[in-house]
């Protein structure tokens, strides 16, 4: 990318007439719009007066049940590449049983290991960069040292990852966001998803913590295939190393959905067994209302298309008005899944991007979000969230962030 030059006064110009609109908008979060919340209405409505009963018979208003309703883990298990009887409906979305799956592995030996971590004289995850902030705040808070890996365009770069792994028995994880990742929209290549199946690590008990948030979040028909993890590892001879995470939060609704675990025979008789100390059985009345909403995987898919039909023209006004506004300046992903577009501003900038942007009252995620503990050691990349405000909003924040990023880079050449 090239640092063209900006002419001071006409940014100063236009970034003050900015500020003068005085606009209050915000692109920091990826949520659904209402109008996405809306698609999901008929749950509101869900089972129904009467309706309590599972396919197997199950009575959803009592306890039990902690593998989740047989029929919702049918749905997802397509989508998540997990056979249904591997795959664990649990919770309302995937971030706790992250959080629980990492909690777990601290108190109690996953298999294969050890110790438990919580033993270990060091824990360590990679993390590939830019990321998910929720992921590295996550293991941020339990003392995990985060290692940053870099993201190319196929996935976490496997040169560094295989090497880093093999070397350091300490480094027991790595997050991963393997469909339209975010923030980049990168899809994994099957060479990356082999590798990680395949690569030697130190650690014996090494986790991949594979985030499929966005395993059916499609903007195009163009919909990329992603090699199966669980079937590459158990060929590998691992296949106790992947956690399969995913949820219906971008589906139905955010936050009051479903949460799924997948994994192998071993670490699933190693969650059930621990988690049924912390709950007699999971929300069953929710995963009977989303089956009987959702139906099948064509469901899901008919759904999602109209996801798609409403944020679809949204990440295209991102990439148009970018294109517009900043070809000579900065770089972007240009996803065709997922909630999110990666800009990359002039180092040394993003952080007064940010600034200049909430002061001319446009919210953006923080710089450095994309990192571990909040450091982008280029200070260049911005997150994009363009799916919850309405398209003309999205629009307008696109166009002000512009301007933010043309003064920005021309105070810095000053
Ligand atoms: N993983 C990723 C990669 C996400 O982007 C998000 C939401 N932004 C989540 C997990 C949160 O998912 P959930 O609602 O299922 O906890």
């Amino acid at each position: 990318m090239t640092t063209a030059s900006v002419d001071v006064d006409t940014a100063r110009a236009d970034y003050a007439a900015l500020v003068d609109r005085g606009l209050s908008l915000d692109i920091t979060r990826g949520k659904p719009s209402p109008k996405q919340l809306d698609l999901a209405n008929a749950l509101l409505a869900l089972p129904g007066d009467g309706t309590f009963k599972a396919e197997d018979g199950t009575d959803v208003r009592n306890y039990g049940g902690l593998k989740g309703l047989p029929e919702l883990r049918r749905i997802f298990a397509g989508a998540l590449q997990v056979p249904a009887e591997h795959l664990l409906a649990a919770g309302n979305s995937s971030l706790e049983l992250m959080h629980d799956a990492v909690v777990h592995a601290l108190l109690s030996k996953v298999p294969g290991a050890e110790r438990r971590w919580a033993d270990e004289p060091r824990v360590a995850f990679l993390a590939p960069v830019p990321g998910y902030d929720r992921h590295f705040a996550l293991t941020e808070r339990f003392g995990i040292e985060l290692i940053p890996v870099p993201m190319t365009g196929e996935g976490p770069d496997m040169d560094v990852v295989e090497r880093l792994v093999a070397e350091d028995a300490g480094i027991k994880g790595i997050w991963c966001v393997p469909k339209y990742s975010n923030p980049t929209g990168v899809t994994f290549s099957d060479d990356v998803v082999k590798r990680l199946a395949s690569m030697t690590t130190a650690a014996p008990d090494f986790r991949i913590f594979w985030d499929n948030a966005y395993a059916v979040h499609h903007l195009t028909d163009d919909e990329p295939a992603l090699a199966d993890v669980l079937a590459l590892s158990a060929e590998a001879g691992h296949a106790d190393r992947p956690f399969v995470f995913g949820s219906t939060s971008k589906i139905t609704y955010a936050g009051g959905g479903v949460g799924f675990f997948g994994a192998s025979e071993a670490n699933l008789a190693w969650w059930t067994g621990l988690i049924g100390k912390r709950t007699i059985g999971s929300d069953k009345v929710n995963q009977l209302r989303h089956a009987l909403f959702l139906k099948d995987e064509d469901g899901v898919r008919a759904h999602m298309r109209k996801h798609a039909e409403i944020i679809g023209p949204k990440f295209e006004a991102v990439d148009r008005i970018l294109t517009e506004e900043l070809s000579d300046l900065a770089s972007w992903t240009k996803p065709t899944g997922g909630y999110f577009v990666s800009l990359t501003v002039p180092e040394g900038t993003a952080k007064e991007v940010v600034r200049l942007a909430k002061e001319a009252g446009v919210a953006l995620t923080p710089a450095g979000a994309t990192h571990p503990h909040g450091d982008d050691p280029a200070d260049a990349v911005i997150r994009i969230a363009p799916t919850f405000p309405e398209l003309a909003d999205v629009e307008e924040a696109v166009r002000a962030l512009a301007v933010c990023v043309r003064l920005a880079a021309a105070q810095q050449s000053l």
